[in-house]
């Protein structure tokens, strides 16, 4: 069959990446966390304390991103420069300044233009916010994962809280709604539902539920 790019985009903690990555897993194809490439850079920014914008577009030369599959746990682990992040990447901290990283526009620039060289020969599902309007608009199927904000909070309050990270329901769900309120407010690629996006509203669907929905558009998508 011929591959194709898969684009899933949602709000923070909608399960939009569980989602990408059964669906990759399942089909064969290449799973891409776009935003484990943003917070890479704020990591990056945060380590090397650069607090302004015009040193961190002069520094994104120098910040390769990089995944591999970890053989113990199946996943897809981030590396900045030959550094394994995965973890520090997921901190509070890199949380807090990610948006305002993101919402830099030559940052942005820069991602785009690796993740659609990534998706060049297709057979890549890539999830985050601007997959299916500007790194591959013409991407075969679009996908708009979405849920309630206190549930979205609730999910990543758990996922912290099963890391042992000390961490209040009240500030998680403060983190993203601040989250939504920036990448849906943003003048540069603002999150937003596309016309031709299949919406998906999970707060009630099982992760297997969620692939068997996407796997019976799949094949339909594949004939475009
Ligand atoms: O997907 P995740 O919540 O890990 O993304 C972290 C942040 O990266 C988002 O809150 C958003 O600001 C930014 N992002 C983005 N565009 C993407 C993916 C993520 O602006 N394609």
């Amino acid at each position: 069959m011929q591959k194709i790019n898969i684009a899933i985009d949602g709000p923070s903690s909608s399960g939009k990446s569980t989602l990408a990555r059964n669906l990759a897993q399942h089909i064969g194809y290449i799973h891409i966390d776009s935003g484990a490439m943003y917070r890479a850079v704020t990591f990056y920014a945060l380590q090397n304390g650069i607090l302004d914008e015009g040193a961190l577009c002069d520094a994104l030369p120098h910040i390769n991103i990089t995944f591999h599959s970890n053989p113990d746990t199946g996943l897809s682990d981030t590396f900045l420069n030959g550094i394994k992040v995965e973890s520090e990447i997921r901190s509070m901290e890199v949380s807090e300044q990610v948006s305002r990283i993101a919402a830099i526009s030559p940052v942005r620039r820069a991602m785009v233009a690796r993740q659609q060289a990534i998706g060049r020969d297709k057979g890549v599902v890539m999830d985050g916010r601007d997959i299916g309007s500007v790194v591959f608009p013409d991407a075969e199927l679009k996908v708009f994962v979405t849920a309630p904000l206190d549930i979205r909070a609730h999910r990543r309050y758990n996922e912290l809280l099963a890391k042992g990270v000390n961490i209040t329901y009240k500030e998680v769900l403060r983190n993203i709604r601040e989250r939504d309120r920036l990448d849906t407010t943003r003048q540069d690629s603002p999150l937003t539902p596309l016309p031709d996006a299949y919406i998906l509203h999970n707060e009630k669907l099982s992760p297997d539920s969620q692939l068997q929905a996407l796997l019976k558009l799949y094949p339909f998508a594949e004939q475009i």
